[in-house]
């Protein structure tokens, strides 16, 4: 038997429960995971404390992150004893997560974890920060550098926003955090940033093109606030867009493609080839400070996980939620 939190459909709705399971309820794969470590982003948030749509099959276990040790495998890649991550691959959405102290998946959507890094480690960087360097390396691709001006994150205060300042301030970029939270100037000046800026001032339609400010952004609020990302970016220069904090929609023109050459490049976690997963792994062994790391996280036990997930999607929780699985 293990804990793990369960989701099941009752009455139209979701319900998320605290639950202990036998082993031999686990889904089909070729690897068993004892899992050390998940954690809390926005769309666990979603898939505890939301009815969206996003639950294939029922009952399911949430958390798309998980840092452990292999316990069994059938997969000759993988042996007992090996210290893995998982991010993404539809976790918590097609196939039981990370939020339990077993799993059972595919070997092939395993990472190695680096000897950087520990398990609790792994999972405060986890899917946020592991698609904070899928956007630094996005930057990178189209040629930004450190000595071409400003960057912009927005959502600074969470978990992707968080982890991209730390990473860009340490590879050398000036950056600017848009965020809600001014009363979080010390800690985000602390990962790196150089100047905040109110994210009400991008929250509402603005013109289409607006002064060249930043040579590059990594957006996580979509909407509004990634059209006047794009209105100000300099010419030649990318937003990598990530997230949807503020809506889904892209209520912008053309301009500033095709007057200032501007590039959006789309950044996806979940189904990345697991080639583009190792490479984002060893850039976050090299570039990411953990120090830093540890000053952007919250940990808490599998019993606490369910009362967080709407704090979290209000807004309410600065940096990273890592998740002790055999804590209660
Ligand atoms: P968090 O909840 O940790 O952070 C989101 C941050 O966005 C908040 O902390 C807040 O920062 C800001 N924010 C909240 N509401 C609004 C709003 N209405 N307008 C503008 N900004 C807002 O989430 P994560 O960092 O884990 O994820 C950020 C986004 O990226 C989410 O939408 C998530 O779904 C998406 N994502 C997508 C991935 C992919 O594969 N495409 C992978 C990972 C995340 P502040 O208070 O500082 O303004």
């Amino acid at each position: 038997m293990f804990n793990a939190i369960l989701i099941e459909r009752e009455g139209g709705r979701n319900v998320a429960r605290l639950r202990k399971i036998d082993d031999g309820a686990l889904p089909a794969g070729n690897v068993t995971v004892r899992v050390e470590y998940s954690t809390m982003n926005y769309k666990d948030g979603l898939l505890i404390a939301s009815d969206l749509p996003l639950i294939a099959s029922f009952p399911m276990v949430p958390g798309i992150d998980i840092a452990g040790v292999v316990e069994r495998s059938e997969d000759p890649r993988w042996i007992a004893g090996d210290r893995v991550v998982l991010n993404g691959y539809g976790l918590g959405e097609r196939h039981w997560g990370g939020l339990a102290q077993r799993a059972r998946v595919d070997g092939d959507w395993l990472v190695r974890l680096s000897d950087a890094f520990t398990t609790r480690q792994a999972a405060a960087i986890g899917t946020a920060g592991y698609t904070a360097m899928l956007c630094v390396l996005r930057l990178e691709k189209h040629g930004v550098r450190p000595g071409d001006g400003d960057i912009l994150v927005t959502g600074a205060s969470g978990g992707v926003g968080s982890v991209a300042i730390s990473l860009l301030a340490k590879l050398g970029y000036r950056v600017i955090a848009s965020t809600g939270r001014p009363h979080e100037a010390d800690y985000l000046k602390a990962l790196g940033a150089a100047e905040l800026i109110d994210r009400t001032t991008l929250a509402e339609p603005g013109p289409p093109m607006q002064s060249e400010r930043w040579a590059a952004a990594i957006d996580t609020a979509g909407s509004h606030t990634l059209v006047n990302v794009i209105a100000g970016i300099r010419y030649g220069g990318i937003v990598a867009a990530t997230g949807l904090a503020q809506g889904v929609d892209l209520p912008g023109t053309l301009y500033p493609f095709i007057l200032r050459n501007i590039t959006l490049s789309g950044v996806d976690s979940v189904m990345q080839p697991i080639a583009v997963r190792e490479e984002a792994w060893a850039r976050l062994a090299r570039d990411l400070d953990v120090a830093k790391l540890e000053s952007m996280v919250e940990e808490i036990g599998l019993g606490d996980v369910i009362d967080r997930a709407p704090r979290l999607l209000a807004g309410q929780i600065r940096g990273r939620t890592v998740v002790d699985v055999n804590r209660g």
